[in-house]
């Protein structure tokens, strides 16, 4: 290969450079603009949701989930430890504290534990749960849809209703993932909760540059996020606040990518699932690993591809493996280390940590940019088949 197989870029192949254009033009880049309302409009329409808010990020996207869930200072909110580290710091911006869960073999939160905790370790008091060892309030879960699969849904939502949790739904990349089976058939990932956050990052499924949205089951709730996104500004002409509000308004120009991009997401979807079925068949006699599968009944992005190492169990050879790859011309990644472990979540409760420690130290994610050709994907194969076999 002469040239580098990046592990996920954006594909710019439509009308993005049109509607910049447009939107430089007409001088509308910043905050206002017509193309955050399409944006806006698009993606609820897409996502079949009431209302969508468009911000500056996912994590922005996230915050404003907690703020709305009526998250305070002193709260406690479950968090998994086997995710990016956007997910979690949202929590400590409104000093509250993360609980860390367990994954299940799907990468998302492991309800079994989920519902273990709030059993075990909490008691419902005055309609709220409460952590009994820390007597804090236990308001909220953030439930991240990892690498474009899907949470088991069904399971966490029954545990939420039961004790009293607001869901928060990272599918910053989960974005077009749908269940196909079941309670939630024809529900996006990000609509079966109270909260559902995307992300418009570089190497998201589509992308901004840097943008999110946040969209709620309750319509008044989008709206409130959108208000909080633009300073919360009561008067069209005088600077009335009434709340404290954030600068987490999605500009013109990003949206303006993000209505072209919106536009080829079920492309982009279609050829990411081809992709993952050539590697999947490629792989099929792969010795040292295997390819993670996603949920059954459910359409996926299928965002990021998870190759599973047997016998690779430190970080250090991992990034042996990575650096070999990246000689050959072939990025990689190795998944999150876990966030409880890391300097600022060192002392918070991490409840059971058992398969996350596992896949953290042994998943790689393979190349799966919407334009590699399947003569790359079959290199990427061919390299990783040897430099696992030594
Ligand atoms: C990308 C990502 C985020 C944050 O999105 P930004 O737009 O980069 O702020 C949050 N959570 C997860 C799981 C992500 O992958």
């Amino acid at each position: 290969m002469d040239r580098l197989i990046p592990l996920s870029i954006p594909n710019f192949e439509g009308n993005e450079r049109n509607y910049v254009d447009d939107a430089v033009g007409q001088g509308w880049v910043s905050t206002g603009g017509a193309y955050i309302t399409k944006l806006e409009e698009n993606l609820a329409e897409y996502l079949k949701a009431p209302r969508v808010a468009a911000c500056q990020s996912g994590t922005a996207a996230l915050h404003l989930a907690l703020v709305e869930s009526g998250v305070q200072p002193g709260d406690l909110v479950i968090v998994p430890t086997l995710t990016f580290i956007a997910a979690v710091n949202p929590v400590r911006y409104q000093f509250a504290s993360p609980v860390f869960m367990d994954c299940d073999d799907s990468l998302c939160m492991d309800p079994v534990k989920l519902r273990r905790f709030c059993e075990t370790e909490c008691r419902m008091q005055e309609g709220g749960l409460i952590h009994t060892a820390s007597q804090k309030a236990v308001k909220a879960v953030v439930v991240v849809h990892v690498f474009g699969n899907l949470a088991d849904m069904e399971a966490i939502m029954d545990i939420a209703q039961e004790f009293r949790l607001k869901v928060i739904e990272d599918a910053t990349e989960a974005l077009g993932t749908y269940y196909t089976q079941g309670r939630y058939a024809g529900k996006y990932a990000g609509t079966i909760g109270d909260f559902g956050a995307y992300s418009f990052n570089g190497n998201k499924i589509i992308t901004t540059g840097g943008g999110g949205a946040v969209t709620a089951k309750e319509s008044k709730a989008a709206e409130h996020m959108q208000y909080l996104s633009t300073q919360a500004k009561d008067d069209p002409h005088y600077y009335v606040h009434n709340e404290i509000g954030y600068n987490y308004r999605m500009t013109n120009l990003q949206a303006a990518l993000g209505v072209a991009q919106l536009e080829e997401l079920e492309t982009f979807i279609a050829r990411k699932n081809k992709n993952y079925d050539l590697y999947a068949e490629l792989l099929s006699s792969f010795v040292s690993g295997s390819l993670l599968p996603f949920r059954e009944g459910t359409r996926s992005n299928k965002w990021f591809y998870a190759l599973q190492l047997k016998g690779v169990d430190n970080a250090e050879q991992l990034r042996g493996i990575i650096l070999q790859l990246q000689e050959r011309k072939i990025q990689t990644r190795p998944i999150w280390g876990l966030i409880h472990e890391q300097l600022p979540y060192r002392e918070e409760i991490a409840f059971e940590i058992e398969r996350a420690a596992t896949y953290s130290r042994c998943v790689l994610n393979l190349p799966c940019s919407t334009q590699i050709t399947e003569d790359e994907i079959a290199y990427v194969v061919e390299q990783v088949s040897e430099i696992c076999k030594q």
